[in-house]
């Protein structure tokens, strides 16, 4: 007997006839004893359909506001699909039942449309399986200490499936989406690009954190906590996809680079001329930290030594300007910027290996590679085993692409 948690992301899940599909082959591959959750996530584009709507009420649906309601909305989608596929299940003669994430125990805290998951009391999950059901939960929701549905950030199904498959102990946690695996880059622009067996969650967290949209960030962190392997594979055929887990086996290891993560959804803010005094950036970063808005590269150059001013500028996710905005008209007076510029044309392209520790010259060549596809690098930035360059939006595939032949040469 096995206890499995299966994940179908939105386009597995996007028509009825694709949520007959997924119930037909969950029954069709189960033992008759197995224990089987299946964490859904809303139906094909449903989300982004949602947020066009709270569009229609205002252009700008993230305002701090707004964000408790964007959540009562956007959980709606997967409360559709739960309930569909339940009802396929039972149309095909298993029992099943769909449960919200506040029914199976997910508590949240507040911070809506990027929730993180504080505790998961699944006591209600084990009554069902324990029935005999087959239990649907809801990705992407929790809810707080006042029962209100928080969201976990887009792409949040993953991590509802993940942290579930940990809080059950569950032998397993499947991904199934539109790709039979994790690649070397993203297969939508890199048509060459390639397939793995195995990644650890090291490397995965740091090509999903730098934009690889197969995982989100949050899920992986929450299989290494939990050290449950994370199998990546196809909702449309058999075959096995990738493995994440804490290390390699022996072929995969003399990898320097693992693959290329891309980014697009990235804005870029230069406050420039400040003076180049103690604590202006921490006005700065502490009032973009209090309207939860996350920084990513940061760059800060004296301009003029003569009159000592300083240039900081530094990315966000694009989804947080219109806020990020409002704070910086604040708080630009507070620090006498002389002016602010606002890019969103941008995109973060980056290498990811543990490989690259004690390798010298990745970088070089990866510089090379964009300068070989003419692409300009407007900010640099390194962690431990990734090197990420700013580019113009426009040209991402090139860079990518480019970047990709450089360490996965055709064999
Ligand atoms: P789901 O709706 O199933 O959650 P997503 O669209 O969130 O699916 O994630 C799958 C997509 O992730 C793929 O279609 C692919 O374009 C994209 N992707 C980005 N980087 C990678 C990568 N390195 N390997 C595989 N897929 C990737
Ligand atoms: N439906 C949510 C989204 O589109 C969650 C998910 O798909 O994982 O982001
Ligand atoms: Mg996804």
């Amino acid at each position: 007997m096995a206890l499995v948690v299966k994940k179908f992301g939105g386009s597995s899940v996007a028509t009825t006839e694709k949520i007959l599909a997924v119930a037909q082959r969950i029954l069709s591959e189960k033992n008759s004893d197995d224990k089987i959750v299946v964490v859904v996530s809303a139906m094909g584009k449903t989300t982004d359909n949602l947020l066009t709507l709270a569009s229609d009420i205002d252009s700008e649906p993230y305002k701090a506001d707004y964000l408790r309601e964007l959540d009562m909305l956007l959980t709606t989608g997967e409360q559709v699909s739960i309930a569909l596929l339940a009802m396929a299940f039972k149309k095909l003669g298993h029992p099943a039942i769909s449960l919200t994430g506040a029914q199976v125990g997910m508590k949240t805290n507040s911070v809506h449309t990027k929730g993180r998951i504080l505790d998961i009391k699944p006591k209600r999950v084990h009554e069902e399986l324990n029935r005999g059901n087959i239990v649907v939960v809801a990705g992407f929701q929790g809810a707080d200490s006042l029962g209100d549905p928080v969201t976990l950030g887009r792409g949040g199904s993953d991590t509802s499936a993940v942290a579930l498959a940990g809080a059950l102990k569950a032998d397993e946690c499947e991904i199934f989406t539109d790709v039979d695996g994790v690649y070397s880059a993203d297969p939508r622009i890199v048509k060459s690009a390639r397939k793995m067996k195995e990644i650890t969650y090291f490397e995965m967290l740091e090509m999903a954190r730098l934009g690889a949209g197969v995982m989100q960030p949050r899920s992986v962190e929450m299989g290494q906590f939990f050290n449950i392997p994370i199998h990546v594979r196809s909702t449309f055929t058999k075959d096995s996809g990738t493995i994440i887990r804490e290390d390699y086996t022996v072929e995969e290891k003399d990898f320097e680079i693992r693959g290329v993560a891309h980014d697009t959804k990235v804005a870029k803010i230069s406050v420039l001329g400040v003076p180049n005094s103690p604590g202006i950036a921490h006005t700065l970063f502490q009032s973009l930290a209090d309207a939860n808005i996350d920084v990513d590269m940061i760059v800060q150059s004296i301009r003029n030594i003569d009159r000592d001013i300083n240039d900081i500028v530094f990315t966000i996710a694009l989804h947080d300007l219109p806020e990020a905005k409002k704070v910086i008209a604040v708080v630009s007076e507070k620090i006498n910027a002389i002016t602010v510029l606002f890019e969103e044309d941008m995109a973060k392209v980056s290498i990811v290996g543990a490989g690259m520790l004690g390798s010298p010259g990745v970088a070089a060549r990866m510089f090379g590679a964009l300068a070989r596809a003419d692409v300009n690098i407007d900010i640099i930035s390194t962690s431990e085993i990734s090197v990420s360059c700013l580019v113009k939006g426009s040209q991402v595939t090139e860079a990518v692409n480019s970047i990709h032949d450089e360490f996965f040469p055709d064999k």
